[in-house]
């Protein structure tokens, strides 16, 4: 036991926990956040926390889907390239107008596409079908001229019914689902400007270590700059968060406390370092002593240290606190375990997992303890089948090959290797088919 574990009577590992019942244990502890009224043009990833209905039909008005002329079908069922049936132009319409006019008999109206229909109309010849392109109308000899048909329409053609997308009142999107771009522009066109959605939870973000400097510092011997800070709050913009850097913090319960009074507004926190056996990882120390710590080892490689509990604010309830260990691949592994569902939780998500696809592995994966692997590989595509190599050094020091991979394969808790050839579950963190395609790559 360290110096400081042994002052504050506590023991090195706390039990070893799975993936599973670490995760669980953290989602038990964390509350989908409140709903809250948003510009719809800022919801782009946000879950719907209610139901949406139309008010109106989409398309509003019936309108057409070409540009052409609008016809009453009886008028043109002869029409055919050697007979064609002549028809005088008394109107035109452009989108955007009305068609408040009844179309009568021997008549048609020269119409764009999304414009209405006038009353009487039951199908639309596109120009294309037309002696349109005979004519050479000018601009301003559009209107009071014979126009020939060329072919028979089925009744209705090139007409888009009122209500066609949207029927009035019916439910368009759920509550629960994950806005898309085009569920916004769905939103959009019946008339939204704000929509309800659950809140992005706020997620404050402090390193901790003698050794950190901030980037943009000038280097000093025996100190490193603090990635994690970086890494971690670009991965809960992806996630969906809205992170909060409150900077680096000493290896001191003075220093960690002076920091954490920032951290209190926020929906959780997520510290780095701190939390394995060395004799100043105090992070642990200071969650028993101002808070509860509920769990301090993950059966899993990279990330065993991993602290989880929450600590007491005044006048509000408890801060989640995940403790993510200070190598910066196990911190990275670790928030895509534990942090990044939480964060789905928070914000309304009901699926929680990153997606999982099957791969041939092309190197030996060892696992000298029985825990579970998390391996650093590349993931492409070759003819058809997903392929999995290691993306370089699997210590959990070594960002470069986190860098290189698009994906975390998994060698489960007590096999003692994967080996080549072998299928196995690979977490996809990045999906980028065009990376993904091996023929692409060997091109270069
Ligand atoms: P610790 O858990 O404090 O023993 O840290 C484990 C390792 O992670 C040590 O080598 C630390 O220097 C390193 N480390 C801790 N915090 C950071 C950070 N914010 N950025 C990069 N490396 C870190
Ligand atoms: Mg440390």
């Amino acid at each position: 036991m360290s110096s400081i574990e042994q002052k504050h009577n506590l023991h090195q590992h706390g039990p070893l926990h799975s993936v599973e019942e670490t995760k669980s244990i953290i989602l038990q502890s964390v509350d989908t956040l409140t709903p809250e009224k948003k510009p719809l043009i800022e919801s782009l990833g946000q879950v719907l926390s209610k139901d949406i209905k139309s008010p109106i039909d989409i398309p509003p008005f019936p309108n057409s889907s070409v540009d052409g002329y609008a016809v009453i079908h009886s008028d043109v069922i002869s029409a055919s390239k050697t007979t064609p049936v002549k028809l005088k132009v008394s109107h035109r319409v452009f989108a955007g107008e009305t068609a408040d006019f009844q179309l009568e008999s021997g008549h048609s109206a020269r119409i764009m596409t999304g414009a209405p229909v006038p009353w009487n109309t039951s199908a639309i010849i596109p120009f294309e079908l037309t002696n349109e392109n005979m004519l050479n109308l000018s601009q301003n000899a559009r209107e009071n001229y014979n126009i020939e048909i060329h072919d028979s329409p089925s009744i209705n053609d090139n007409i888009r019914p009122q209500g066609e997308d949207v029927k009035k009142n019916t439910k368009i999107l759920t509550r629960g689902t994950i806005l898309k771009p085009a569920d916004i522009g769905l939103c959009a066109s019946i008339g939204l400007d704000f929509i309800e959605v659950f809140r992005r939870p706020k997620v404050a973000i402090l390193s901790t270590g003698n050794e950190l400097l901030h980037p943009g510092e000038k280097f000093s011997p025996g100190k490193i700059f603090d990635s994690n800070s970086y890494s971690l709050y670009s991965s809960i913009i992806q996630a969906g968060g809205i992170p909060l850097i409150l900077g680096i913090a000493q290896d001191s319960m003075e220093s960690l406390e002076e920091k954490l009074q920032e951290a209190f507004p926020s929906d959780m926190l997520i510290t780095s370092a701190g939390v394995s056996k060395g004799d100043y990882d105090i992070v642990k120390d200071f969650l028993s002593k101002n808070g509860k710590i509920k769990l301090w080892s993950v059966n899993m490689k990279p990330g065993k240290p991993l602290a989880f509990g929450s600590l007491k604010r005044n006048g509000q309830s408890p801060l989640p606190h995940i403790g993510l260990p200070g190598n910066p691949v196990s911190s990275l592994v670790a928030f895509h375990q534990f942090v990044r569902p939480a964060i789905y939780k928070m914000m309304g998500r009901k699926t929680m997992d990153i997606p999982i696809i099957k791969a041939v592995l092309e190197n030996k994966i060892e696992n000298t303890d029985g825990r579970r692997v998390y391996a650093r590989v590349l993931v492409s595509n070759k003819n058809g089948e997903f392929h999995a190599r290691l993306s370089g050094s699997q210590a959990s020091n070594v960002l470069s090959s986190m860098s290189v991979a698009n994906g975390l394969a998994i060698c489960p808790e007590n096999i003692p290797a994967k080996n080549p050839g072998e299928v196995i579950d690979v977490q996809m963190l990045d999906w980028n088919e065009l990376e993904m395609d091996q023929s692409l790559q060997d091109s270069h």
